[in-house]
C-alpha cells in the first residue's frame, strides 16, 4: 500500500479527487488466500483485484444518494492510462469518444475500434481490464527503497445494472481462459450512458 500510495502521490493529482476511505489493499498479506475470491456486489458477482492495492476515490454524495450505488449498483473494471485517468476523473464522468474535453479537445477513438461504436467499455474482472493494451504500463522508480518498478492502473467502479451491453473478449484470446470466475464469453461491458459508470478507487500494481 505504500508504494501504491508513494506512485499516486508522485503523480502530483489534486488531492480532492480522492477519499481515503474508499482505500483498501488486496495483496497477499492483507488479504490472504484464506479470503474470498469473489462476493456480491449489487446482485452480481464481484470478483476481488486479488494482488492490487485501491486508492480511494471521491465519490459525489448525491450521486450516492439518488442512486444507493454501494448497495444497488455492481462493481466493474476499467483498465487506462494515468492520463485518461486523471482526465476522467477530473471531468467528473466518464467522457463517450467524440465529447469536446473541458481543454477543448475531441476525446479521440481509439486505433482498432470500430467507426461508428463509441462506447465506455469496463469489465466485471480485472483479469480482463488489467491486459496491458488496455492498463498500459508505465515505469516508476520508488525514492524509499530506490528500486525501478512497472506499474499499471485500473479504474474500480460502481455501475449501474443493466445500463450496458455484454459481450464476449475482444483480444483473440481463443481458448485461453481469462479469468476463472467470469467466462471470455462475458468479459466485455460497454454503455454509452456516461453517468452510469461511477469510479471510486485508483487500483495500482507495481510489480
Ligand atoms: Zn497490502
Amino acid at each position: 500500500m505504500e508504494l501504491a500510495t508513494e506512485f499516486v502521490e508522485s503523480l502530483g493529482w489534486d488531492n480532492v479527487l480522492f477519499d481515503s476511505s474508499h482505500d483498501k489493499c488486496y495483496c497477499n498479506n492483507c488479504y490472504p488466500t484464506t479470503c474470498a475470491n469473489v462476493t456480491d456486489a449489487g446482485g452480481q458477482i464481484y470478483v476481488i483485484p486479488r494482488g492490487w492495492a485501491r486508492i480511494g476515490l471521491h465519490v459525489d454524495t448525491v450521486t450516492v444518494g439518488l442512486n444507493d450505488i454501494w448497495n444497488k449498483w455492481i462493481v466493474t473494471f476499467h483498465g487506462t492510462t494515468v492520463n485518461a485517468a486523471e482526465s476522467i476523473l477530473r471531468h467528473r464522468q466518464f467522457c463517450l469518444p467524440g465529447d469536446i474535453l473541458i481543454n477543448g479537445n475531441q476525446l479521440g477513438i481509439c486505433d482498432g475500434h470500430i467507426p461508428n461504436k463509441n462506447h465506455i467499455y469496463t469489465s466485471p474482472t480485472i483479469a480482463y481490464s488489467s491486459l496491458p493494451m488496455y492498463s498500459k504500463k508505465c515505469d516508476f522508480t520508488s525514492l524509499n527503497d530506490n528500486c525501478d518498478y512497472k506499474v499499471q492502473i485500473v479504474l474500480q467502479c460502481r455501475q449501474k445494472p443493466g445500463s450496458y451491453r455484454v459481450q464476449g473478449e475482444t483480444i483473440r484470446a481463443g481458448t485461453t481462459r481469462l479469468c476463472p470466475f467470469i467466462p471470455n464469453s462475458e468479459v466485455e461491458y460497454f454503455t454509452e450512458i456516461r453517468q452510469s459508470v461511477v469510479p471510486y478507487g485508483l487500483l495500482v500494481k507495481l510489480i
